[in-house]
């Protein structure tokens, strides 16, 4: 199989937060500011299909009025998810974009908070889903502690049918996709890195991009919420930690991710940054819910 041949980033829906939940250690007066974040998807065009990393909201718990009430508990956390009131956000999202979930061969997921693994269940029995072993085994240590603390909700993986594809560290996924195991946000979160087909290539098959060698593929570090937003990278300030762990140890994320990008002359995207995602969008050409 030949290396991808472009990144299709999607807004699956969207988060309004306080500040401190991207930023734990910012100013008093900054932390209570709400601050409305993309929940973002990304899609990989492979050779025989698509990837998908990530899945955004579980719709049907934010639109049952009895399962948001138990999921969703934060006062001061607000919930939107995209497309027509009775479409499934994740279908209207890549219906968008003109892809099919059909087409979807292969699934990634970056950790199990509720805002990246709802839509799972369109995928089990249908495509192979890689985690990280970690993650999976914290989420279902204690599923009932999982769900009240930790935004994690079995009822998001809970699927027999699902094909599991478990990654223990850093791993490849398909050609041109790899797994880096970025913990700290959760126990066994994963960014990922994407190498892409050069596509600048002339007639003559020399490439005329004028890269480097070691630059010669274009390619990008998906951070994931490894780094929520571009000042989680620029300032190399943490992102917030699971229960017990001190939210500095998710530095070390963010300088290995960038480490990785300056080896390979690769950008850096944040997770949910409320600019530079949308942004992203633009730049790749493709279009995205609001
Ligand atoms: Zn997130």
């Amino acid at each position: 199989m030949g290396l991808p041949r472009r990144v299709v980033p999607l807004v699956l829906g969207w988060a309004t937060l306080p500040t401190s939940v991207s930023l734990p250690r910012c100013a008093p007066d900054r932390a209570a500011r709400p601050l409305r974040e993309p929940v973002p998807g990304l899609l990989v065009e492979l050779d025989g299909g698509w990837l998908l990393i990530d899945a955004g909201f579980n719709a049907p718990l934010l639109r049952d009025r009895a399962l948001r009430e138990r999921f969703f508990t934060q006062p001061d956390h607000r919930y939107e998810l995209v497309g027509p009131a009775d479409a499934d956000p994740l279908e209207a999202a890549c219906g968008l974009v003109g892809v099919d979930l059909r087409d979807v061969v292969a699934v990634a997921i970056s950790h199990f908070h509720f805002d990246h693994v709802g839509g799972l269940r369109h995928f089990a029995g249908r495509a192979p889903v890689y985690v990280q072993r970690a993650e999976y085994d914290a989420a279902m240590a204690d599923p009932v502690q999982a769900e009240l603390s930790a935004g994690m909700f079995r009822i998001d993986w809970d699927d027999p049918r699902i094909d599991w594809r478990f990654l223990d560290g850093d791993a490849p996924i398909v050609d041109g996709v790899d797994a880096v195991l970025t913990a700290g946000h959760t126990p066994g979160h994963q960014s990922f890195v994407v190498r892409l087909a050069d596509t600048g290539r002339s007639d003559t098959g020399r490439s005329d991009t004028g890269r480097s060698d070691t630059g010669r593929y274009p390619g990008y570090v998906f951070a994931c919420d490894a780094a929520d937003l571009q000042e989680n990278l620029d300032e190399e300030v943490p992102v917030s930690a699971h229960d017990g762990v001190d939210h500095e140890v998710t530095v070390e994320a963010i300088r290995r991710l960038k480490a990785i990008a300056a080896r390979f002359g690769y950008r850096v995207l944040p997770g949910h940054d409320p600019v530079v995602w949308p942004a992203f969008a633009v730049e790749c050409g493709v279009p995205t819910f609001d």
